[in-house]
């Protein structure tokens, strides 16, 4: 029962739904952070050479290993029909496999060009898991950029992979939601001296290490962009913690805290446990406290980070948002966090982002979080930005991140209060 007095934030704020014009990269983006993650894993697009050159201008040129992605370029006779792509895909999974013993995972990735021409590649994924098992195994999943933010391309990823995950009866918890391997360490690290057992992570750094699935697992997300995937795992029986995510000292012990009440765990022993971090947490967050509190924030749509990070400025770090728009809300997963922001900020769904601009320049916030498309734009106009993509690249997850989060926010407004003393000399 809840308490009919507790405080409820932004939940009951009317949320302004928008379907518009919107400005964001596509879910191909995400394999970026996916293929340095799973180690024994292939990216292979289906797209055409504009997704060949977001992918190599976005990840850089690799020198030292193997690419673990790369791009199979529909041609023009493909996408007029004229070739049978299916064959041609075929051909080209065979010559990577056999040149690449080191891929036990093949993850077939749709575009905007193979939707157009309705490759079916969850066909083809079948067909060629049949070829190439049990060595390799091949999925899919779309990272098009036909209604999608970057961040959906994670999410599709680890959704195409839940039905497949082997099933168990064991009381397992499973953390979901790519990490950089050295916050993914702390992450451990904590659960295990908080003395939770048998953590496993979505994505596994490997095959062999992926987690099991049944009626008895416990299931947290550590990024607030995977819908899908928790409702994946809803369907294979297992259950969600919610809680807020782990930013900042309050969000990351609120999300610790979640899970060791569902494994039994005394606050007292949480307490002992969490309290130097905590404290380190505190002070790394305060030395940025000054150039944030009583600052306005403005998010514009874009990673799916924006309700958590909303939660944690506001929260943590006394800022005011004047509105807080995101790709897509889902209550389920961001529900905690949208509790925790005072009321007051305008919640938005989806985009039109011309009508958007105008309220960014009606409101004209002292920080505006938004895409890079946006950003150099309203830089021009006077408006300190932040690019929410970053956000995404960054270490920003549970205690020892903290400062860096809200330096993060910290250093456009410092750099913009330095600009104007140089013009003012
Ligand atoms: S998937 Fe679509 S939006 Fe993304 S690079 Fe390819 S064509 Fe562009």
């Amino acid at each position: 029962m809840t308490n009919p007095i507790a405080p409820s934030g932004c939940s009951n704020t009317p949320v302004l739904k928008e379907r518009g014009q919107h400005e964001v990269f596509c879910g191909l983006t995400s394999i970026i952070w996916l293929h340095r993650k799973i180690q024994d894993a292939f990216f292979l697009v289906v797209g055409s050479r504009t997704c060949a050159h977001l992918l190599q201008s976005a990840a850089g040129v690799m020198i030292f290993a193997e690419p673990r992605f790369g791009t199979a370029i529909l041609e023009e006779a493909d996408l007029a029909g004229l070739n049978d792509s299916h064959d041609a895909l075929d051909a080209e999974v065979n010559r990577l496999l056999a040149r690449r013993p080191d891929i036990r995972q093949l993850f077939l990735v749709g575009s905007c060009p193979s939707e157009v021409i309705k490759l079916d590649l969850a066909r083809a994924a079948e067909r060629l898991t049949q070829v190439h098992a049990p060595r390799v195994r091949v999925l899919n999943y779309t990272g098009s950029g036909i209604e999608t933010t970057f961040t959906q391309g994670e999410d599709m990823c680890l959704a195409s992979m839940v039905p497949i995950l082997q099933p168990t009866d064991d009381a397992e918890l499973v953390i979901a939601g790519a990490l950089p391997d050295v916050v993914e360490d702390q992450m451990l690290s904590l659960l295990a001296d908080i003395g939770i057992p048998n953590v496993r992570l979505l994505p596994a750094r490997t095959q062999d290490q992926e987690p099991k699935i049944g009626p008895n697992t416990k299931f947290a997300l550590t990024q607030p962009f995977l819908g899908e995937t928790h409702a994946a795992l809803t369907r294979r029986g297992a259950q969600h913690i919610p809680a807020p995510f782990p930013f900042g000292e309050r969000g990351t012990t609120a999300w610790l805290w979640a899970i060791a009440q569902k494994f039994d765990i005394s606050r007292q022993h949480f307490d002992a446990v969490t309290r130097a971090p905590r404290d380190r947490a505190r002070r790394a967050i305060a030395a940025h406290a000054d150039t944030l509190r009583g600052r306005s924030v403005f998010f514009f749509p874009d990673s799916q980070l924006e309700i958590p990070l909303a939660r944690f400025l506001t929260q943590e770090c006394g800022m005011q948002a004047d509105e807080v728009g995101t790709p897509y809300l889902h209550r389920d997963v961001v529900g905690a966090d949208l509790e925790r922001i005072p009321e007051g900020p305008r919640i938005s769904e989806g985009q039109d982002v011309d009508k958007q601009l105008d309220r960014v320049r009606a409101s004209r916030p002292d920080l505006t979080v938004c895409g890079l498309g946006l950003a150099n734009p309203l830089e021009a106009e006077g408006l300190a930005t932040k690019w929410a993509i970053e956000l995404v690249f960054t270490p920003v997850h549970f205690y020892e991140q903290a400062g860096d989060l809200a330096g993060l926010f910290s250093r456009p407004l410092r750099r913009k209060q330095l600009l104007k003393l140089e013009a003012a000399e």
